[in-house]
């Protein structure tokens, strides 16, 4: 194990949340447009806490989906400024809970708290793991020259390259023909 069961499933949701740019979704759209779509979002990653499902909040989590990708290709002492700042700006407050069918888990923010404030406590949460692991490595971006995909890299030797095997299959069928043209 590289990092926590809570940590991973915090990175994992950041990704998506990043993901949903037009240079990173499978679609092509910004999958993150309306009210609905971030719900289906918080409701695949099962995000617990408050939602207001309003235009508002949406742009917030819009604004927190930009800095989260900026975050993710940090180096590792500036995404500490980074990390630090996010922190002190949400008076973030740690301590351990359990809800629903989760296991003991840290929360450093009030479950009433807006949403666009908890997805970046908990993200940046997450990051003080990695950066105390010094894992900075596996938070990475497709190497596909169309593809900003944002992902956590979890093989065993650190070497993933690609987002998805489907970005991983184009990039060699483009290889390919580069070789044989
Ligand atoms: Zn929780
Ligand atoms: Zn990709």
């Amino acid at each position: 194990m590289i990092f926590t069961n809570d940590t991973e499933a915090s990175l994992g949701f950041a990704a998506a949340l990043a993901d949903t740019v037009p240079e990173a979704s499978d679609s092509g759209d910004d999958e993150l447009s309306t009210p609905a779509q971030l719900t289906a979002l918080l409701d695949a990653w099962r995000f617990s806490g408050r939602r207001d499902g309003d235009d508002r909040e949406l742009i917030e989590v819009r604004s927190a989906r930009s800095r989260l990708r900026a975050l993710w290709l940090l180096d590792r002492d500036d995404a500490v400024d980074e990390v630090n700042d996010l922190l002190v700006d949400a008076r973030a407050l740690p301590r351990l809970v359990r809800h629903d069918d989760l296991d003991w888990h840290i929360h450093a923010t009030e479950i009433d708290a807006p949403l666009a404030r908890r997805i970046m406590v908990e993200a940046a949460m997450a990051f003080v793991d990695v950066i105390r692991a010094d894992e900075m490595a596996r938070l990475r971006v497709c190497d596909a020259d169309d593809c900003e995909s944002l992902y956590v890299d979890m093989s065993k030797n650190a070497s993933r390259r690609f987002c998805s095997t489907r970005c991983g299959n184009r990039m060699a069928v483009r290889a390919y023909r580069a070789r044989t043209a």
